[in-house]
């Protein structure tokens, strides 16, 4: 039993000692991929459910490692907020966004707002503000054409403190989204508080809309709730006609899924801009 015990315990550090070296070498790939430009973004158009029109792109980060194909976010943001690499990362984001709108109204591209998903920790920075108004300013672009996704939990450890950063961004003139509304620790009277433009109905509530009754129920409830406090709803997921008329119903502003279209590679979501009608 003793020895049970004991090749239990080494079973556990060996586990333990492959899970930090997985970490240590996503990290220093991280720190790579950094340095050699080895990040790209993809760009997923948001819907005005009324007119059909192209509101808004979401930036969704990739990282195309020589040794690992095209990493997927997940495999990599959550080993890059450990590490608060993420601040960096989401430097060369907001950077990357910016000289993209850039680019694309030097070559006379009906640009839309777009709109940057924002870690908590990058947000509890306080120059944060400091660093969106340098990317805005170095490429001389309206701060309207800037959207932050921001989630519940950036409030969590400093609520008085990311007020106040919303509301010095707010006034700027930069847009505001709450990402992901409902799986977090939603406070709503912190939501009362927040300077925001949109609420971003989950992907898993939409998932379920057309087929889960209470997921139907929680969607009607955000979209309600939303519109009482004067912001617009979008939803995250839509990926069928079924979904997108019981949205439609509900009278849901924006949407953004498959059902439309995939995030693209920024030389595809230009065409779609150039094609397409935008508001
Ligand atoms: P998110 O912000 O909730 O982004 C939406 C995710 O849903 C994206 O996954 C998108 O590709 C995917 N998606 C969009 N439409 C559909 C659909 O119809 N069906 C399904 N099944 N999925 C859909 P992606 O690009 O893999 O990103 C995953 C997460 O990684 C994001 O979730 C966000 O939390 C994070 N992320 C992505 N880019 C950044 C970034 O630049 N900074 C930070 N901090 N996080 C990021
Ligand atoms: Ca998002
Ligand atoms: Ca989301
Ligand atoms: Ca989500």
């Amino acid at each position: 039993c003793k020895g049970q015990r004991c090749s239990g315990v080494q079973f556990f550090t060996k586990d333990m000692q492959r899970r930090l070296d997985a970490r240590l070498t996503m990290e220093q790939g991280l720190l790579r991929a950094l340095k050699r430009e080895e990040f790209v973004l993809h760009f997923q158009p948001q819907v005005d459910l009324r007119s059909g029109a192209i509101i808004g792109l979401e930036a969704l980060l990739r990282w195309q490692s020589p040794d690992l194909g095209l990493v997927p976010p997940m495999e990599f943001i959550p080993v890059a907020e450990e590490t608060k690499l993420i601040v960096d990362i989401g430097k060369w984001v907001l950077e990357k966004t910016c000289a993209t709108l850039r680019e694309w109204q030097d070559a006379g591209v009906p640009v839309v707002r777009v709109a940057v998903n924002i870690a908590a920790s990058q947000f509890a920075r306080h120059d944060f503000d400091t660093t969106v108004e340098d990317a805005l300013g170095k490429h001389g672009l309206d701060p309207g054409l800037l959207e932050l996704e921001l989630t519940e939990s950036l409030s969590m450890e400093d609520p008085k403190g990311s007020i106040a950063l919303m509301q010095r961004l707010r006034a700027i003139g930069i847009n505001m989204a709450i990402d992901d509304f409902g799986t977090g620790y939603s406070n709503l009277s912190y939501l009362k508080r927040f300077p925001v433009d949109r609420l971003k109905i989950d992907k898993s509530f939409t998932s379920g809309l057309a087929t889960n009754s209470e997921d139907h129920a929680i969607v009607t409830a955000v979209i309600s709730l939303a519109h009482s406090l004067g912001l617009k709803a979008i939803a995250e997921g839509v990926e069928t006609e079924d979904q997108l008329q019981l949205l439609r119903a509900e009278g849901c502003d924006e949407i953004q899924g498959y059902y439309f279209s995939k995030p693209l590679p920024e030389a595809a979501a230009r065409e779609m801009l150039l094609k397409r009608p935008c508001l």
